[in-house]
């Protein structure tokens, strides 16, 4: 097959997968089964881990030998919603126009897994003496949740691989380091009653007050403890408070407030110290207050979810071996979550490696640039080059 015949295969393959609508909400097994046939045809042989309900799955694939070492090209099936956003076009259509190739899922992140799959052939045609795995996860967008069966498996079952690329859109940079986060949902509870004697009921939105008051103070503390040149932008842990519901009148005393928030950490920040700090001001400071007016007020806070930052490793086999292949010898630091920080935990180095922008994730006619997808396509050939003899 030519260079121009294999970056063909890449887009032709994106086209299936953007036809798949993987929306976080959805199930993903009509793609997985699409990816299991395709593979199956080609003898390479797949194993599954299911959600609980059994509507989504983990694929993970070996090519080559049944031995440690291997590479992992890791990327999710699942997308964003489209629900509110303004499209040109069928979303769930690829559709090219100039050199742009358009649809959900284009750069975030099915052109990676389209690439990966459409080198499954290559990558099996060639005696390859270190292992090439796939694995393509479910719920990522809703916080990295998925591939944790994945990696369990993989840990207790399989030979552990020596590295992991999460093909995350980087313009085909190297991104050595990424922030974690930890989200969680506070629901206050306090006692309704006539606005006119507030001193008769406990006001729900005036506590959750106290307790974002709180957060913020932590926030300008990360703040002014940063070092600017750690590489993060912006260089320190940062607050989310992206929802807040509460209150049913404006003469009503509110007896409910529900608000999600998170912090987004460096990594090393200690994020077992914020939580413990926001949830012991809360118990000691804010929750008798309530509780001095019914004992059935009372304020519960339960984790969203927790992701991992990834730690810089620059000298660790993932960001070697990619610097080797893609002559590109810096790596830069995102701040938003992704995989890598759950294969890094488990013993697996990984870096964040990918076509397509950032920028054009999650937004409405998101694309990735025709170039992006056959530069992921050169690098995916030079990997199995490489993966004939493993030496660096
Ligand atoms: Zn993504």
């Amino acid at each position: 097959m030519t260079t121009e015949e294999r970056h063909q295969k890449c887009m032709d393959l994106l086209g299936q997968l953007v036809a798949f609508d993987t929306t976080s909400a959805h199930s993903n097994l009509e793609l997985i089964s699409y990816l299991q046939k395709y593979l199956d045809e080609l003898g390479i042989s797949h194993r599954l881990t299911y959600n609980e309900e059994r509507n989504k799955a983990n694929l993970w694939a070996t090519i080559g030998p049944d031995i440690p070492g291997g590479i992992v090209l890791s990327g999710h099936t699942d997308v964003v919603p489209v629900a509110g956003q303004d499209w040109s076009s069928d979303p769930f259509t690829l559709e090219r126009r100039g050199d742009r190739l358009f649809g959900r899922g284009t750069c975030d992140m099915k052109g990676f897994v389209a690439c990966a799959v459409a080198h499954a052939d290559d990558f099996k045609q060639r005696e390859l003496a270190v292992p090439i795995h796939f694995a393509f996860s479910y719920d990522e967008e809703v916080g990295c949740i998925g591939v944790l069966g994945l990696i369990k498996d993989v840990v207790a079952n399989l030979p552990l691989p020596r590295a992991v690329i999460v093909g995350e859109p980087t313009s085909m940079k190297i991104i050595g380091g990424n922030k974690g986060g930890r989200s969680y949902i506070t629901t206050v509870t306090g006692v309704d009653g006539h606005s006119s004697l507030p001193d008769l009921g406990a006001n729900a939105i005036l506590a959750a007050n106290r307790i974002i008051s709180k957060l913020v103070a932590i926030q300008d503390r990360l703040k002014q403890q940063a070092d600017p040149d750690n590489g993060f932008v912006p260089p320190y842990t940062t607050l989310d408070l992206g929802l807040i519901n509460g209150g049913t009148a404006s003469n009503i005393i509110p007896a409910k407030c529900e608000f999600h928030w998170g912090f987004r950490g460096l990594p090393f920040e200690d994020m077992d110290a914020i939580e413990v700090e926001v949830l012991s001001t809360i118990r000691d400071e804010i929750e008798p207050d309530l509780k001095s007016v019914s004992a059935k007020a009372g304020i519960t806070t339960r984790v969203k979810s927790d992701v991992p930052a990834l730690k810089p490793d620059e000298e660790g086999a993932a960001e070697q071996l990619v610097r080797h292949l893609s002559q590109l010898n810096e790596s830069g630091r995102v701040s938003y979550g992704t995989e890598a920080g759950h294969f890094q935990n488990a013993g697996i180095p990984g870096v964040i490696f990918g076509p397509g922008s950032i920028e054009q994730a999650h937004l409405p006619d998101e694309y990735i640039d025709v170039e992006q997808m056959k530069a992921c396509s050169d690098f995916l050939t030079r990997l199995a080059d490489w993966a004939e003899t493993g030496v660096i």
